[in-house]
C-alpha cells in the first residue's frame, strides 16, 4: 500500500501573475519531472487537486473578499476596490480567472488533508500550496487565498484535530499566524529571516499569541546571512521542543525554498543541506506524535532552476524513504531543461562547498541566533512560571 501521495495537475500552473513575476509555478513541473526521471514517482502516486468551494474558502476568508477576487479575475473590479483588497499591486497583480486558479491551490491542500486525515495515506504533498501571506480579507505577498489557513480550519471542523504548523519559508508565515493567533489548539511556528529588512516585517519573538492562544505562536527570526549550521540548530532545537510541548495530532509543513543562498529575494546563506534536513525532522515528528499524519505544502522559492526542483524533490524522497538523491542529477533532466534555463543548472544534488565566499560575521550571527532560540523557547523551558 502506498504511504504518500503527490498532488498535481497542469491546471496548478494557471496561478500565474505575468511573465516577469518572480512567483513561477513552472517549478512544479521541474520538480515532478526530476522525480520522474529518477523513477521516484509513478502515475498512481499523483492525485489531481480539487477546487475549494466558496464555503470552504470562507472558513477563513471574508465573503466580500472572495467576491472581489472573482470580480477581479473577470475584469469587473474597480481600481479603488482592488486596492482596498490588496489586489492589482506590483506584488499581487490581477490576472484572468484568478479566483479559479487560487481555489485550485487551496483545494489541492484540502485534497491532501482528506487523504491523510481519513487514514488513506500517512503523508501528502501539495507543492502548489503554501501561500502563507494570504489574509482574511486581503491579498498580500503573491498570495491570494491562504490554503494552509483554510486547511487548518477544515481539519479542526471536520476532524477535530490539533495542528502544528511548521513554516520554514525565508519570510514570516504571517497570514497563518494571525488567523490562529488566539487559538490554543493550533500551534504556529515560523523560522525566517528577520523582518528588519525583509517583507512582511513581522515575526518577532514576542509575537506569542493572544488570549487563550497566548503561548501557541512561536517565531525564530534569524539574522541575514545565516548559514546552514546555525539555521539547522535553530530549526531542530525549536521544532523538537515545540512538538514535545504541544503534542500535535497532525503536522502541516510549509516548505518555501527561498532561504537558499541563491534565492534572489532574500538574504540568507543556506544551501541544499537544510532542504535535506527540513523534511527529515518533519517526518520523524509526524511518526513520533501523529501516527504519521503529515501534510506538506510548497511556498516561496524564486530560483526555480537551481534551487526549487532539488529542494522540493527532497521532500517527496523523504516521505517515500527513497535514498536516490546523492551524486549527479539525471542527465536527461539536465538535457530537457538546460536550454530553457537562463542560468547553468546544477550538476549534483548537493551544492558545491565553494558556493559562496566565507561570511565575515559568522560567529556573531551564530551567537545572535542561539540567543533568539533561547528567548523564543523560554516559556516552554520554564513552564513553572507559565500558565
Ligand atoms: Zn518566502
Ligand atoms: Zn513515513
Amino acid at each position: 500500500m502506498r504511504d504518500s501521495i503527490f498532488i498535481f495537475s497542469e491546471d496548478q500552473l494557471k496561478y500565474k501573475f505575468n511573465n516577469n513575476h518572480p512567483f513561477n509555478q513552472l517549478r512544479l513541473k521541474l520538480t515532478l519531472d526530476l522525480l520522474e526521471k529518477i523513477n521516484a514517482i509513478s502515475k498512481e502516486d499523483i492525485i489531481p487537486p480539487r477546487m475549494a468551494s466558496d464555503e470552504e474558502l470562507q472558513l477563513v476568508h471574508d465573503p466580500h473578499y472572495v467576491t472581489a477576487v472573482k470580480k477581479a479575475g473577470n475584469g469587473e473590479l474597480s481600481e479603488d476596490m482592488a486596492e482596498s483588497y490588496g489586489l492589482g499591486t506590483e506584488d499581487t497583480p490581477i490576472f484572468p480567472n484568478m479566483h479559479e486558479a487560487s481555489s485550485l491551490l487551496v483545494g489541492g491542500t484540502l485534497t491532501a488533508v482528506d487523504y491523510v486525515m481519513s487514514g488513506k495515506v500517512k503523508h501528502a504533498l501539495n507543492l502548489g500550496g503554501g501561500l502563507h501571506h494570504g489574509f482574511r480579507g486581503k491579498a498580500s505577498g503573491f498570495c491570494i487565498y491562504n490554503d494552509s489557513s483554510v486547511a487548518i480550519k477544515y481539519i479542526q471542523q471536520k476532524y477535530n484535530a490539533k495542528v502544528l504548523y511548521i513554516d520554514t519559508d525565508a519570510h514570516h508565515g504571517d497570514g497563518v499566524q494571525w488567523a490562529f493567533y488566539d487559538e490554543p489548539d493550533v500551534c504556529t511556528f515560523s523560522i525566517h529571516e528577520t523582518g528588519r529588512y525583509l517583507f512582511p516585517g513581522t515575526g518577532n519573538i514576542n509575537e506569542r499569541g493572544q488570549g487563550k492562544g497566548y503561548g501557541y505562536s512561536f517565531n525564530i527570526p534569524v539574522d541575514a546571512f545565516t548559514e546552514d549550521d546555525s539555521w539547522l540548530d535553530a530549526y531542530r532545537t525549536s521544532v523538537k521542543e515545540i512538538a514535545e510541548f504541544f503534542k500535535p495530532d497532525v503536522i502541516l509543513t510549509q516548505n518555501g525554498a527561498d532561504a537558499h543562498y541563491l534565492d534572489p529575494l532574500t538574504h540568507l546563506s543556506a544551501t541544499m543541506r537544510i532542504y535535506r534536513e527540513i523534511p527529515k525532522l518533519a517526518h520523524e515528528i509526524a511518526h513520533q506524535y501523529c501516527d504519521g499524519r503529515w501534510i506538506a505544502v510548497g511556498g516561496g522559492g524564486y530560483d526555480i532552476w537551481r534551487v526549487v526542483p532539488r529542494a522540493w524533490s527532497l521532500i517527496w524522497l523523504e516521505m517515500t524513504e527513497n535514498n536516490n538523491c546523492y551524486g549527479p542529477l539525471p542527465a536527461d533532466w539536465l538535457d530537457a531543461w538546460q536550454d530553457k534555463s537562463p542560468v547553468k543548472l546544477p550538476s549534483e544534488w548537493d551544492d558545491p562547498a565553494d558556493l559562496y565566499d566565507p561570511i565575515p560575521r559568522k560567529a556573531e550571527i551564530t551567537e545572535k541566533n542561539a540567543q533568539t532560540v533561547e528567548k523564543a523557547l523560554y516559556p516552554i523551558r520554564n513552564k513553572a512560571g507559565h500558565e
